[in-house]
């Protein structure tokens, strides 16, 4: 469904953070990305909707190939239309409540009318465990509600993929369980995730392949228990060691 072809990208003409990934996700599968701090991880989910503008390479989403490092504003809006970012930090507006931060991408990107979006956004909240905290600001919620709103958020857009990055690692500890398990509930709904972690466990548990990232280049991929139990490559091995 989506493929990722040759996708490069440099920082002011340093050494490249990404150096030319291939990555093909099929509808419905759930790839976890891992690998060392520094290596390209969040950059590459940041180029696939173009939060960052990539050097070379190409994406193509249910057909439509993209050439992302000079993407159109029409592409690049399709792009983002059919993707959707949860962030480390929930990446919320602060200034409004859970409600409306779910109901924003729908008035913003998709130009529905409010009325339409407040009541997606409610049944949203349903959804999610939260409809008692619709006019709730993001100050007054814990860590796990705030990230929920922010996966809210990502399912409001109904987008093909969903991408992210490390959500969990902001969490206090007691509230992570309640996260992950929501991102297991989008799995069993054969949402298309594309999740940075460092959740080895979770990764094992929810991925239906693992793609181990270290330099900017894709190492090493395979089912969790293959990748886990039998890396091949001798630096995937080393970081399973060190994080495991
Ligand atoms: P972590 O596990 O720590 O989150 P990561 O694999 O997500 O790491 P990236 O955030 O993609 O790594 O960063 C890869 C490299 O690119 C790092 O060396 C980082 O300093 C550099 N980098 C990322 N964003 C920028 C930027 N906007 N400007 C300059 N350098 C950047
Ligand atoms: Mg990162």
């Amino acid at each position: 469904m989506i493929k990722i072809r040759n996708l490069t990208k440099s920082f002011n003409g340093s050494a490249p953070v990404l150096n030319g990934i291939d990555l093909d996700i099929e509808e419905g599968e759930i790839v976890a990305i891992i690998g060392p701090s520094g290596t390209g991880k969040s950059t590459l989910l940041r180029c696939v909707n173009l939060l960052e503008t990539p050097d070379a390479g190409s994406i193509s989403l249910d057909g439509e190939e993209v050439p992302v490092a000079h993407a159109s504003k029409e592409q690049t809006l399709g792009l983002r239309r059919k993707t959707s970012f949860v962030f480390q930090n929930y990446g919320l507006f602060l200034h409004k409540t859970a409600l409306e931060n779910i109901a924003e991408g729908l008035i913003t990107v998709w130009k529905q009318p409010k009325a339409e979006a407040y009541k997606k956004a409610q049944a949203i909240l349903q959804d999610i465990g939260l409809a008692d905290k619709a006019d709730s600001y993001p100050a007054s919620l814990s860590g796990g509600q705030q990230q929920r709103v922010g996966i809210g958020r990502a399912m409001a857009s109904q987008s093909k993929i969903m991408l992210f990055d490390e959500p969990t690692s902001a969490l206090d500890p007691e509230w992570v369980g309640e996260v992950l398990q929501l991102i297991k509930t989008l799995a069993t709904r054969k949402q298309t995730m594309l999740i940075v972690t460092h959740e080895m466990r979770f990764a094992r548990e929810v991925a239906d392949r693992v793609v181990f990232m270290e330099g900017g280049k894709i190492v090493e991929q395979g089912p969790p228990a293959q990748l886990f139990d039998q890396p091949k490559d001798p630096r995937t091995r080393a970081f399973l060691q060190r994080v495991t």
